[in-house]
C-alpha cells in the first residue's frame, strides 16, 4: 500500500421512499468510523432526481458526518436551471461538485446548451466557489469515437477546470494504471481516484456492466456463475477479488478509493476490512 492512508469516499443515490431513507441512514451509521473524505450523491439523467438529490445533500450536510458532494449532469439542462441549483448548493455550504454530462433520457431529444461534461465544468468554474471533480473511463467511454479521442477529450475536460478525476468502476487494474500513465504523458497531473463497485448482487452488476461498458473478466464471471446457488460464497469471492485489486492500485500509488455503494454498507465494508482500513 502507498505510504499515506488512501483517501476514501462513497457514493449514494437519493432514496425514493421511507424504506430507502432508512437504508441510507444505516449506511451513514455504518460508515461513520471510516474517516470518509466525502459522500457524493448521484443526480438523475435530465434532472429527474433534482429535488431528491438536493434533499439528500442537505441531509448529509446537516448531519455533518462527512461533507456532501453533489453530482450534477448537464445534458438536456438549461444554464438558468444549473445556475439556480449552484446557488442552492452554495447556500448549503457545498464545496465540491462532480460534473458530468449524463445521458439524455429516452423521449428527450434536445441536448440543450451543454453537449459535454467539459461545458459544465467551465460553467461551474465561471460561477465560482466550487472545486470540480469529473469522470474518467479506464476501459474507454462506450460512446467514444476511439480510445485516443476519449483520452484527448478527458485532458480537455481537465483543462476546463477539473481538480480530480474519479474512474468508472473497472475490474481490470491494468486499465486504470494504463490511464494514469497516459494522462501523465499528456501532463495531466490531477489525482485519479479509483471508482470501486463492490459486488453484493452479481446478476445486477453483470447487467449494469453490459450497459456501461465495464468488462467482467472471464475468471470473475466463471467464478460467480459457479457459485450461482451460493450468494454468500459469491460475496466472499467478490470481496476478496475486488480488495486485492484495490490493494494493488494503492501499492501503485493511486491516491484514493471511491465506493459506488448502491446504498448498501456490507459489500463496501467487506473490502475496507480486507484492506485493513
Ligand atoms: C464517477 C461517475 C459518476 C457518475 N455519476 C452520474 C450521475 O450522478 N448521474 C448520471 O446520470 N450519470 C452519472 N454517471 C454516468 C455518466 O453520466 C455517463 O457515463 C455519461 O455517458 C458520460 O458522462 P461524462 O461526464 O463522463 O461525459 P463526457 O466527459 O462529456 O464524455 C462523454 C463522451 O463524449 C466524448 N466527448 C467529450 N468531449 C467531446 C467533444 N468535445 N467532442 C466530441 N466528443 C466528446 C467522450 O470521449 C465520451 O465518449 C457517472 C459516471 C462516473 C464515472
Amino acid at each position: 500500500m502507498s505510504q499515506s492512508r488512501p483517501e476514501l469516499s462513497v457514493e449514494f443515490f437519493p432514496p425514493k421512499n421511507a424504506q430507502g431513507e432508512e437504508r441510507l441512514a444505516e449506511c451513514l451509521q455504518a460508515f461513520r468510523s471510516l474517516g470518509l473524505a466525502y459522500a457524493s450523491v448521484t443526480y438523475g439523467a435530465g434532472g429527474s432526481t433534482q429535488t431528491r438529490t438536493l434533499a439528500t445533500v442537505a441531509l448529509l450536510q446537516k448531519r455533518g458526518d462527512f461533507p456532501a458532494v453533489p453530482h450534477l449532469t448537464c445534458i438536456g439542462s438549461t444554464p438558468e436551471g444549473i445556475r439556480e441549483l449552484l446557488r442552492q448548493y452554495r447556500e448549503l455550504g457545498i464545496q465540491k461538485i462532480v460534473a458530468l454530462r449524463g445521458d439524455l433520457p429516452a423521449g428527450m431529444d434536445n441536448p440543450g446548451a451543454f453537449r459535454h461534461a467539459a461545458d459544465l465544468v467551465a460553467f461551474i468554474r465561471d460561477f465560482g466557489g466550487f472545486e470540480v471533480l469529473a469522470s474518467a473511463y479506464p476501459e474507454v467511454h462506450p460512446q467514444a469515437e476511439n480510445a485516443v479521442q476519449d483520452l484527448h477529450y478527458l485532458a480537455v475536460k481537465v483543462q476546463a477546470g477539473v481538480s480530480g478525476l474519479i474512474t468508472q468502476y473497472c475490474y481490470n487494474p491494468d486499465a486504470i494504471l494504463q490511464l494514469r500513465d497516459a494522462l501523465a504523458r499528456l501532463g495531466v497531473t490531477v489525482p485519479l481516484t479509483v471508482g470501486v463497485m463492490p459486488i453484493s448482487n452479481y446478476e445486477q452488476i453483470a447487467r449494469f456492466s453490459a450497459q456501461c461498458g465495464a468488462e467482467i473478466p472471464r475468471y470473475l464471471r466463471l467464478g460467480m456463475e459457479a457459485l450461482a446457488q451460493d450468494p454468500a460464497g459469491q460475496r466472499e469471492l467478490a470481496a476478496d477479488l475486488v480488495a486485492r485489486q484495490c490493494a494493488l492500485l494503492l501499492r501503485e500509488g493511486l491516491p484514493g478509493l471511491h465506493f459506488y455503494t448502491l446504498n448498501q454498507a456490507e459489500a463496501t465494508l467487506a473490502i475496507t476490512q480486507r484492506l485493513g482500513i
